[in-house]
């Protein structure tokens, strides 16, 4: 009896626990508060941002309009130079291997492929940006902090919550628009 229940409880928790894995973050999103993984292993750095799409171009239904098509374009082309958004010490003389960034909608799951046929211009949602990056460090020592103009690019952005992974383990931080910095000197 007891194992069957084990069973049914895990068939039924790890689809969420997947998908948590996939996005870091269950529910709906809170304008203004983006999601940055930096993980860090030797002179490899793989980060990941998820925003909402009103904190990058300030709307979140699909762009009908040039002037939103152009937003999004703009925005994923500033998004895709991930060491001008996000700068590293000169000293660890980073450079950015893959970058690859999207919009999705909020609800969109990997593995159910598009779903878009059901989307209706003007028909509310929330959607996300997506980044991806992978960079490499030649002296990753040196890589003791982070400097962004997210904030300064993005207006309706307001806070990055910021999880960094290093051999040494697992730190949470924020940057905000008041503080567009990141102490990784202790984690390194
Ligand atoms: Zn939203």
């Amino acid at each position: 009896m007891f194992t069957g229940l084990a069973a049914a409880i895990f068939v039924l928790v790890s689809p969420a626990a997947a998908d948590e894995a996939q996005h870091r973050q269950l529910g709906p999103h809170v304008h203004g508060q983006g999601t940055l993984d930096i993980a860090i292993e030797g002179k490899k750095i793989s980060m990941e941002l998820v925003a909402p799409g009103m904190d990058i171009v300030g709307f979140e239904h699909i762009a009908t309009t040039d002037a939103q098509k152009e937003a999004v374009e703009k925005a994923k082309a500033k998004l895709t130079d991930v060491l001008s958004v996000f700068k590293l010490p000169a000293a660890a003389n980073c450079k950015a291997d893959a970058a690859n960034v999207e919009s999705r909608k909020e609800t969109h799951h990997p593995g159910d492929k598009d779903d878009d046929d059901d989307d209706k211009p003007g028909a509310p949602q929330h959607s996300e940006f997506h980044a991806t990056y992978t960079i490499t460090c030649d002296a990753p020592e040196s890589v003791t902090g982070m400097e962004t103009v997210y904030f300064t690019n993005f207006a309706g952005a307001q806070l990055l919550n910021v999880n960094v992974t290093t051999s040494k383990g697992q730190t949470q931080a924020q940057m905000t628009r008041a503080k567009p910095t990141l102490d990784l000197a202790g984690v390194m």
